[in-house]
């Protein structure tokens, strides 16, 4: 599994950072995890083709993770010419917030005008969803209820990448983690406490309890920033490349 971290900032992009945006590849499948209002400039500012891409994970409804749908969209049915469908999954309700977006974004423009087809697919509880060769594992995290949070853990043969999505501090995070080969997991705060993201001391001292070979702090905040040279934790960083 080929993964190039293209969108590693908080909502305000923070330190120039862009919003979350992960790009993965496997043999013959590719996909992004999140897709963030910046993320298409993200993509094209590192020559990445829109049309390589064949599915899209949206963890939770916020825009600086969903919000850069309707630019993907008009850009492969626009400039790509994709005729290709695409898959998106997300929370339940994931296709009415799309087209919702799409269209306040422009007027009249509609999911089923577009030039290739659209399958969108909804999280279900206790059950994998197929995306590919993949199969998606979504579980309920602590964020704004009406983003729908999940963190997602993605099974490719015997390979697990885990996210976190936007969270707070929940149990369920040792779920997500557990068995990784890589846990991508949001720290937005290096100190501050908030229910709905976490902090890099909480992280610090659950990550004996988190069962994952490697973690890697993501989503970071301007306080996270100043201390990200003197933290003991991987960090990201937009244009990080690495293989699990
Ligand atoms: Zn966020």
């Amino acid at each position: 599994m080929w993964i190039q971290f293209l969108g590693t900032g908080d909502a305000f992009c923070s330190g120039g950072r862009y919003q979350t945006c992960i790009l993965v590849k496997v043999p013959d499948y590719c996909f992004m995890i999140d897709f963030g209002a910046t993320s298409l400039l993200a993509l094209k500012s590192r020559n990445i083709e829109s049309n390589i891409i064949d599915g899209i994970i949206i963890s939770h409804f916020h825009g600086d993770h969903f919000g850069g749908l309707p630019y993907f969209l008009l850009d492969a049915n626009f400039c790509g010419y994709r005729t290709r469908p695409l898959m998106i999954v997300g929370p339940p309700g994931v296709a009415e917030r799309v087209g919702s977006l799409l269209e306040t974004s422009y007027p009249k423009v509609r999911i089923e005008d577009l030039t290739f087809e659209v399958e969108f697919v909804e999280f279900r509880a206790n059950q994998n969803i197929a995306m590919g060769p993949l199969q998606i594992e979504a579980i309920p995290v602590i964020h704004v209820p009406e983003s729908q949070p999940h963190g997602i853990k993605i099974h490719y043969h015997d390979t697990i990448l885990a996210f976190s999505g936007d969270t707070g501090w929940t149990d369920n995070l040792f779920d997500i983690a557990d068995s990784a080969d890589l846990f991508i997991c949001e720290c937005n705060f290096f100190s501050t406490e908030l229910p709905s993201h976490l902090n890099y001391q909480k992280i610090l001292a659950q990550r004996g309890k988190l069962n994952c070979k490697r973690i890697i702090l993501n989503h970071l905040g301007a306080e996270m920033l100043e201390h990200v040279n003197s933290i003991d934790l991987e960090v990201s960083y937009d244009g990080l490349i690495l293989e699990i």
